[in-house]
């Protein structure tokens, strides 16, 4: 029984190449077997590791434990998680399809446990950074630590970013309720926390202690906000850029259909060097998928953008797998140059419990290259298009490439020539 798995890009530090992690829920597995499957599925689309968790249930989870799965206690012991012989036999197997096995320690002895096992890395969260006892270990057996630096709260991205020194990282401002109630999206749908007026100062100080070249400034959706938080994104803005005036940042923002076009206003005076919301799905699929927006309206966002500051990159990024035909992807293509945007990204939808929306289908790696071809062929300066492909991935290499991308368009331009648009991976390969 599959219940979850994720896959995510994570950079291990600044000249070092990012890892694919596929993480897989194994508590919910319920069987060594299917982990073996999992690990096949993950090494079939490209990841490079595949991170199990090795933890107990919590005491007080097991009631709801038992509520969600059913079952008696013994079966839910039995099955919630890996045993030390599991774990052997996975690291044996995931050596000889040939993906390395990261594991998530949940106690200093479980360091020791795993490292004798034979685990090729240890992941760490905040939780794991600021156990001394649990970092003297993993540090102790000279393996590879990795972080997660993607969407967290500050406080786990200052403690990540410390111990890895990576250059870019994602902050979700306004904390972490939305009042929307997207079926991809694993974001609580609920009534929001007032506005923390000190976080713009707060975000700042982070950015400038970790010495941060590049970042994403992302939230939840506002609407029960008069301006849908636009001034508290540019608050940030200005924050940061008083802070770290070198530091680029990207927005990744809400649609703000409820606010008035003041609201992109106020974000744009900020001056963002890229400007990302995404369009998340064809339109035939919005009610269902994304039932507060309006397809049209995100359309209108991003061009508005454009014509707000014509020198600031746009972005948006869409999901395949939710139902979609590809004629249907190529018209939002379509729709997304008409609306000026820049540089695409589009990614497999994974399901993030059983009670989103169904992923309808795995979209074939061939037909994401056949997307990329055709973005590019309609004007894109950047394309991603993966299975892995997420929208904030990559924020910094992805900045520099494009910017290099917008210089040679210019100077195309300039001379006369036809600019010819390339992938994310051929620029990648080529630097
Ligand atoms: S608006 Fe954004 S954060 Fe809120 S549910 Fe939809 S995708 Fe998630």
């Amino acid at each position: 029984m599959i219940k979850e798995i994720n896959f995510g890009n994570i950079n291990i530090g600044e000249n070092k190449p990012p890892v694919t992690i596929a993480e897989a829920a194994v508590e919910h597995l319920g069987s060594v077997k299917v982990a073996m499957r999992m690990a096949e599925t993950a090494k079939e689309i490209g990841a490079d590791m595949i991170k199990y968790q090795m933890h107990l249930p919590d005491e007080e989870m097991i009631p709801d434990v038992i509520k969600f799965w059913g079952g008696s206690l013994d079966e839910i012991l039995e099955n919630y998680n890996l045993s030390i012989d599991d774990h052997k036999l996975l690291i044996d197997y995931c050596r000889e399809i040939g993906i390395q096995y990261l594991c998530t320690p949940f106690c200093p002895e479980a360091v020791d446990v795993l490292n004798d096992l034979g685990v090729d890395a240890f992941k760490t969260g905040s939780g794991e950074l600021t156990n001394l006892p649990m970092m003297e270990r993993i540090a102790g057996t000279g393996k590879p630590v990795i972080a997660s630096t993607g969407m967290c709260t500050l406080d786990e991205i200052e403690e990540t970013v410390q111990f890895l020194n990576d250059k870019d990282a994602t902050f979700m401002i306004m904390g972490t309720i939305c009042t929307r109630g997207c079926a991809f999206c694993n974001v609580a749908t609920g009534r929001p926390d007032t506005l923390d007026v000190f976080e713009p100062a707060r975000v700042a100080n982070a950015v400038k202690k970790m010495g941060l070249r590049h970042v994403v400034v992302t939230s939840v959706d506002r609407d029960d906000l008069k301006d849908g938080g636009a001034e508290h994104f540019a608050r940030t803005l200005r924050s940061i850029r008083q802070k770290s005036p070198d530091t680029t940042i990207e927005v990744l923002t809400p649609d703000f259909r409820l606010s008035g076009p003041s609201a992109l206003q106020t974000v744009m005076s900020a001056a963002p060097d890229v400007f990302n919301h995404n369009i998340e799905t064809v339109p035939r699929l919005y009610p269902k998928v994304r039932p507060g927006a309006r397809y049209f309206h995100s359309l209108w966002l991003l061009k508005r953008a454009k014509e707000i500051a014509p020198t600031v990159a746009t972005k948006s990024g869409l999901m395949v797998g939710l139902g979609e035909e590809f004629e249907e992807v190529l018209q939002v293509l379509d729709d997304l140059r008409a609306a000026d945007v820049d540089f695409v990204t589009i990614g497999q939808y994974l399901q993030p419990t059983p009670q989103h929306h169904p992923v309808a289908r795995y979209v074939h790696p061939g037909e994401f290259k056949k997307l990329e071809r055709a973005a590019l062929g309609k004007g894109f300066l950047m394309v991603s298009a993966t299975p892995l492909t997420r929208s904030s991935y990559h924020a910094e290499e992805d900045f520099r490439l494009f910017s290099s991308a917008r210089s040679l368009k210019l100077a195309n331009s300039n001379n006369n020539n036809i600019c010819h648009s390339k992938s994310e991976k051929e620029r990648r390969n080529e630097k």
